[in-house]
């Protein structure tokens, strides 16, 4: 009635009604950031523990706000999830982040794989709508240059589109990851079914972590299972030298964090890559 909604009109306080408008004008932002091209690819190093070589790069994006600056996946990412346009996004940072991969293979002379970041959302479509295999043989892109990372949720997902969508990945050469891994519910036969290619150890079982802390004690354990079943093992938010060591020693296979390099611009990524000189 007119009243009830008079009297819920007294519910909505003033921050609310800010943060609604300011959800409203972020939404129409974000609708334009891809036509002003004021989306980029920022790029971190995933690092061969035995060897200290750059062997991988993941791709992270960010939104170059002309007012705010740059913004953060977790100030937008959720909204471009509500909205919708995270498939024309996630369509964009695989497609960018492929031709990056054939750049630095040509720089490097050896397979340099980059990852791309795919939110649930992306995976919850009727059709089987990422294309993106067809789109590595039009690039001419070798089988396992590019990497998706996915959280143990979408293998939980038992969607049929969701299937599908993965197998379909793997049948075009693209290799799977388990993103933030150890922080929701895991499951050792979803990663053999879908062919899993890498897990990673989610920071909170890494960076802050004290020696003979459980959470150590689990890394190790995550690190031992991943190997049995055939995964390699990148660990994340790697801070330090002696967290680099540790892992090390545990026999994990890949490190990224802050001690190698905080995520920068494509050029700036360029500068630590082993780069073919010629003799
Ligand atoms: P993620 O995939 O777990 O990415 C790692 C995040 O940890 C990145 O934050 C990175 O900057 C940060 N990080 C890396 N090393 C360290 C470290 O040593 N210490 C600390 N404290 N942090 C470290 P970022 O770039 O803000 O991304 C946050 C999340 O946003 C990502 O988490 C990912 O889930 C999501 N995301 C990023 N790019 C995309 C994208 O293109 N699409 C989708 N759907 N999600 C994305
Ligand atoms: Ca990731
Ligand atoms: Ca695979
Ligand atoms: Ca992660």
């Amino acid at each position: 009635s007119k009243n009830a909604g008079r009297n819920q009109f007294h519910f909505f306080t003033r921050s609310m009604q800010e943060q609604a408008w300011h959800r409203i004008t972020m939404m129409g932002e974000l609708r334009n950031a891809l036509p002003r091209k004021e989306l980029q690819l920022y790029f971190q190093p995933v690092v061969e523990l035995a060897s200290g070589r750059v062997a991988k790069g993941e791709a992270l994006l960010r939104w170059m706000h002309p007012q705010k600056g740059m913004l953060l996946p977790s100030e937008f990412i959720a909204l471009a999830e509500e909205s919708g346009l995270i498939h024309e996004f996630g369509n964009w940072v695989f497609m960018q982040a492929s031709a990056w991969s054939k750049r630095w293979t040509e720089l490097t002379g050896t397979l340099f794989q980059v990852s791309v970041n795919a939110s649930p959302v992306q995976f919850m479509q009727r059709k089987r709508a990422l294309h993106w295999g067809r789109y590595l043989s039009e690039l001419g892109l070798a089988w396992n240059s590019m990497s998706v990372e996915i959280t143990e949720g979408v293998l939980f997902n038992t969607s049929s589109s969701t299937a599908e969508q993965l197998l379909d990945m793997r049948d075009a050469g693209i290799q799977v990851a388990i993103d933030d891994f150890g922080t929701g519910y895991s499951s050792m036969a979803y990663l053999k079914r879908f062919d899993v290619d890498y897990l990673k150890i989610d920071q909170s079982f890494v960076r802050g972590t004290a020696p003979n802390s459980t959470r150590r004690t689990i890394a190790e354990t995550i690190i031992v299972m991943a190997h049995k079943l055939g995964l390699k093992v990148i660990a994340e938010g790697v801070e330090t030298p002696e967290q680099r060591d540790w892992l090390q020693h545990a026999g994990c296979d890949f490190g990224q964090g802050y001690l190698f390099s905080q995520p920068v611009p494509p050029e700036e990524f360029e500068q630590l890559l082993s780069l073919h000189s010629p003799a």
